[in-house]
């Protein structure tokens, strides 16, 4: 079927402010050389999230994935950079900005042998040094399947460990380069056996071609793995040359999905138009680590 444009619902329209927040934040991370995936991916939430909460994602292990998805806006290609100093960096810029709760996540980088899990550690170790009161919680890649890599971040106990499902199985392949749908569910499995008390937590954007009853099998396939939290949003096609978008939903729909996640008992379910991976990332903890204990 040819592809009609479709207009984008009043609903995903977002306010620009740039701040003295918002300002101050950009200035800090080109100062200390740092990137963020709220620029990188061109995320919509950045004039909330920067200028109203002063709440950024760092994005580390540099600037270029070696994968190249076709829903993200990220640049891809061959990386050199590989800089032990940027953990502290990202400790020092975590203290400035006076952060509860960070979120970390990091390019695929394929060319490396561990995909970079040493430096998630170095720099989980770092937060904390300089942050001991401020969670942390990883969004890491699938360090293609090498369990000894999950096993490194693991070993640093981070707050919450998370990582996406992007889409259904029926999906993925279209969606994702090289990621594979029973991988990360693996993942998920894993990281809860090596450290059960850990909150892991997933992601998926709906508006690629997916089906209602597959939204609800991929939930059933996160709760499979005993996955705690799960977050909803739609997606948005960052430029043209990226994957269409198939549906708009609703905000009705993403309310409709939020009680069927509750329903098969994700301890907490971020589910809306705009929700992305990170977004509101400070409010979830609390209620998934008070859940995962009791159900200890
Ligand atoms: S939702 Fe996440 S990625 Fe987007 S601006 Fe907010 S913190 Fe950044």
């Amino acid at each position: 079927m040819p592809y009609e444009h479709k207009r984008k619902p009043e609903w995903l329209k977002t306010k620009i402010n740039v701040n003295h927040n918002y300002r101050e934040l950009k200035k800090m991370m080109r100062g200390k050389t740092l990137h963020t995936v709220c620029e990188e991916a061109k995320c919509p939430n950045i004039h909330e999230c920067w200028a109203v909460h002063r709440t950024a994602t760092f994005m580390i292990l540099g600037d270029i994935c070696t994968r190249a998805c076709r829903f993200c806006a990220v640049k891809t290609g061959l990386p050199t950079e590989l800089d032990w100093q940027e953990p502290e960096r990202v400790a020092e810029a975590v203290e400035q900005m006076k952060l509860k709760h960070t979120v970390v996540t990091s390019v695929a980088r394929d060319d490396l042998a561990d995909g970079g899990a040493a430096i998630f550690a170095a720099t989980i170790r770092a937060i904390r040094e300089r942050n001991p009161f401020t969670s942390v919680e990883v969004l890491i890649p699938d360090f293609q399947g090498n369990w000894e890599a999950l096993k490194t971040v693991m070993d640093e106990r981070p707050d919450i460990l998370n990582h996406n499902l992007e889409t259904v199985r029926s999906r993925s392949d279209r969606v994702r380069s090289k990621a594979k749908y029973e991988r990360t569910l693996e993942l998920l499995r894993r990281a809860k056996e090596m450290q059960p008390d850990i909150p892991t937590k997933s992601s998926i954007m709906i508006g690629v071609g997916e089906t209602w009853e597959e939204i609800l099998e991929t939930m059933e396939d996160l709760r499979g793995v005993n996955c705690n939290i799960m977050t909803i949003g739609q997606y948005l096609q960052p430029t043209k040359k990226h994957l269409n978008i198939d549906k708009y939903y609703t905000p009705k729909e993403f309310v409709k999905l939020r009680k069927e996640g509750f329903a098969r008992g994700f301890d907490h379910v971020e589910s809306g138009p705009l929700v992305r991976s990170s977004y509101h990332a400070h409010e979830q903890v609390k209620s998934a680590q008070q859940s995962t204990a009791a159900g200890q």
